[in-house]
């Protein structure tokens, strides 16, 4: 599958062509506008080519940008988790479900994180804020996906298939297309490998989810994985390090 990374802050987008329409897969931080506008360009793709966007969960790193894009485009058709809309409409990250950060590492990285931003802004950092994002109440031309289901059957012009892969969060989802790329979004990850993460994200709510959904796109025919924090990488990674993490090491986060 032709797939265009578009690099943003932290996370990754990415567009997948279709005739002479684009579809988006995810969007970034809401103060990723500019960087977005100048990946469009690199990429030479205009607005108006989007004809959806697919997001794959419903975090402020994946959901902020769509309410900028959608107010240049309406017509984008927006398509999700069925689980993804009570959530999204919140415009917060969902703390219902608990879950927490990986290990005491990745925890102390976060925290660290937040020190050195309240240094270089001179602020105290509001732990809060950046798990936030403008919310986004579902229209009728929407697209909402229930269980597993191929992207045709979904409307959207392109083979492959979604996954459900909860774990992440509960309505992350992934797509995997027919010559076994697969785009996971949060449910898969290449960051911070420093911190044995082991291809896993810093935030799990179910660490037994997460892995089952490994093995579900492991099964389905995964060759090549772009996860929305790293680089691609080859499936045999997952394969290599599933049930690696374990769920008693999950700090939790409060
Ligand atoms: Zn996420």
């Amino acid at each position: 599958m032709d797939i265009i990374p578009l690099k943003l802050s932290v996370t990754n987008c990415f567009l997948v062509k279709t005739g002479d329409q684009y579809v988006l897969i995810d969007t970034g931080y809401e103060d990723d506008w500019d960087l977005f506008h100048t990946r469009l360009k690199e990429a030479d793709v205009e607005l108006f080519q989007i004809s959806h966007i697919i997001l794959t969960h419903h975090h402020d790193d994946h959901c902020g940008l769509l309410h900028n894009i959608l107010l240049e485009n309406y017509s984008i058709r927006v398509v999700m988790s069925h689980l993804c809309k009570d959530l999204i409409r919140k415009g917060e990250n969902d703390r219902t479900h608990g879950g927490g950060l990986l290990n005491r590492r990745v925890a102390l990285l976060m925290h660290l994180k937040r020190l050195y931003l309240s240094l270089i802004l001179k602020k105290a950092i509001d732990k809060e804020k950046n798990l936030t994002f403008p919310p986004y109440q579902l229209r009728d031309c929407d697209i909402l996906v229930t269980g597993d289901t191929g992207l045709r059957e979904s409307g959207l012009p392109l083979d492959g298939k979604i996954i459900e892969t909860p774990g992440h969060t509960v309505d992350s989802i992934s797509i995997l297309f027919d010559d076994g790329d697969s785009l996971m979004g949060g449910a898969a990850a290449n960051f911070l490998r420093f911190a044995v993460t082991k291809y896993c994200v810093v935030f799990i709510y179910d660490m037994r989810e997460y892995y089952r959904s490994w093995e579900k796109v492991i099964a389905a025919g995964a060759r090549r994985i772009f996860p929305a924090h790293g680089g691609p990488f080859a499936v045999d990674k997952l394969k290599k390090n599933l049930w690696k993490n374990k769920a008693e090491n999950i700090v939790s986060y409060k």
